[in-house]
């Protein structure tokens, strides 16, 4: 745990990040910037697994749930890596001109609210949370967040940022860049954003 290795497409000395490192075919280890190049057409999926017992009574006993991450980049090999930069560069051409001139798009998988227990069976609101990906781009968390729905533009700020690495643990981050999953922070309840919605994020010069 946390080596350090030469990447095999920039050659940089880097430290092994748990999560965050890829591995291409053959264990060919890759710095997070240089994934992040391609993950706009190949990004880091989750699926469920779930594990069931069969009991006499037909019900299912000790059901247990976790998330397993699926990256295709450990399918590819370096010549193939190199290829799918241009056609990564494409689609993001093609994005742009689509979505418009925001620094970054985030694509809203679910809207939730933080509880937590103060003790003496007490539940209060801790934060509300808005996770998805970031489908073109990178921003931090200071950046000014536009939500554009029924006809207005709402605009609002995070108060923090986590990236989604490893199961469904978020770790906070300074910046979320393209094609991670992250996870935007609120003090406030941003009712205003449903799952699906894409975010465009702007500057923090635009913050009015
Ligand atoms: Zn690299």
């Amino acid at each position: 745990m946390n080596r350090t290795f030469a990447c095999t497409a920039c050659g940089r000395t880097v430290r092994e990040d748990d999560g965050e490192t890829a591995y291409l075919k053959d264990d060919l280890p890759l710095c997070r910037e240089c994934a992040a190049k391609i993950r706009i057409l190949y990004p880091r999926s989750f699926t469920w697994q779930s594990t069931y017992t069969e009991s006499s009574d037909g019900f299912d006993a000790g059901s247990d749930e976790r998330t397993v991450w699926v990256d295709p980049l450990a399918d590819m090999t370096m010549e193939e890596y190199r290829e799918a930069l241009p056609a990564a560069e494409s689609v993001r051409e093609r994005m742009r001109a689509e979505l418009g001139g925001g620094k970054a798009y985030f694509r809203v998988d679910d809207n939730k609210r933080r509880l937590k227990n103060a003790g003496k069976g007490r539940i209060v609101p801790s934060d509300y949370t808005v996770s998805g990906t970031v489908i073109l781009g990178s921003f931090t968390a200071e950046d000014t967040i536009r939500v554009h729905r029924r006809g207005k533009t709402l605009t609002v700020k995070a108060d923090s940022a986590e990236r989604i690495i490893k199961g469904l643990v978020p770790k906070p981050s300074e910046f979320l860049d393209e094609g991670c999953h992250g996870i935007l922070v609120f003090k406030e309840d941003v009712p205003f954003i449903y799952p699906g919605d894409i975010l465009e994020i702007c500057g923090q010069e635009e913050t009015v």
